[in-house]
């Protein structure tokens, strides 16, 4: 299984437009591992995990072709993650040639708020027939905890308290070979997530919601992790045996807020049992 980072970046991404602290203005100097697209993953050519406003821009500036995907995994609908105009683009009328089938896999709530942009923008719905056959594409409403097929890959829904009104999803992609959990947004876990993982079995790769930095206060209520919270789940998840025995965490969707710069976020992040990771970066698992 090959992945290639597109984004790493929180909603604000990384430098913020207008932000002059510390953290920015660094990023802006530096540029490298320092600047940060919305965060999106690319899983070999054809399966792609969130498509937000930079997608696009990921796509050259990684290098990639985004005509091979075939499935799109949609954790919520945030902005940062779903930017719903990428595909209207696939209507006829925008002389779109021969698009590759396309699966939209999300919750219930993600796709009605697809479809109201849809009907909105051009006057149809991907949760009906004609909507889809208008946007070349089919749909799936994936309930937590269901497991279901979509070409080469298994992928199981888990939900995500990350935002309630939202029925957020994280997802495990499984090639029958390795399991990657992607799991952004979401807050620190909780005793249903391990509980909901333990059932779904036990993982290689860990890519954690990591949206605050090592000098972010423990906030219980948070709707997101902090670099505290990935170290701890880190320790959990390999001392219940849900992270296999060679299995590593990363973390993305970072943002400015408490972080320092890369280099040192991963100073930091390796003494705690996890990494960094950055734009356009790959791996081979
Ligand atoms: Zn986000
Ligand atoms: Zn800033
Ligand atoms: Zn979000």
């Amino acid at each position: 299984m090959h992945l290639t980072f597109l984004g790493t970046g929180a909603a604000t991404s990384v430098p913020l437009a207008f932000c002059r602290c510390a953290h920015c203005t660094a990023a802006r100097k530096t540029g490298g591992k320092n600047i940060r697209r919305r965060s999106s993953l690319l899983i070999n050519d054809d399966l792609l995990i969130d498509l937000g406003p930079d997608a696009v821009q990921a796509m050259f500036a990684c290098g990639k072709d985004l005509t091979a995907v075939r499935t799109v995994l949609i954790t919520h609908a945030h902005s940062d993650h779903f930017d719903p105009g990428h595909f209207t683009t696939r209507m006829a009328e925008y002389a779109c040639e021969d698009p590759a089938p396309l699966l939209i896999c999300c919750s219930k709530t993600s796709l009605r708020v697809l479809s109201d942009y849809t009907e909105r923008e051009e006057g149809i719905r991907p949760d009906d027939n004609a909507g889809r056959t208008g946007l070349r594409l089919s749909v799936h409403a994936c309930a937590a905890g269901e497991t279901f097929a979509c070409g080469k890959y298994h992928v199981t829904a888990l939900y995500s308290r990350h935002d309630p009104s939202k029925d957020s999803r994280v997802y495990i992609v499984d090639d029958d070979r390795v399991r990657v959990l992607y799991a952004t947004d979401m807050p620190a876990p909780d005793e249903a997530f391990y509980q909901a993982l333990a059932a779904a079995g036990p993982v290689d790769l860990v890519i954690a919601d990591h949206t605050y930095g090592p000098g972010m206060p423990d906030r219980p209520d948070s709707a997101h992790m902090s670099a505290h919270d990935v170290a701890r789940m880190a320790k959990k998840l390999s001392a219940l045996g849900l992270l296999r025995p060679e299995g590593q965490v990363w973390a993305t969707h970072i943002s400015h807020e408490h972080t320092p710069v890369h280099d040192e976020l991963e100073a930091f992040a390796a003494r705690n049992g996890y990494h960094a990771a950055w734009d356009g970066l790959e791996m081979e698992l």
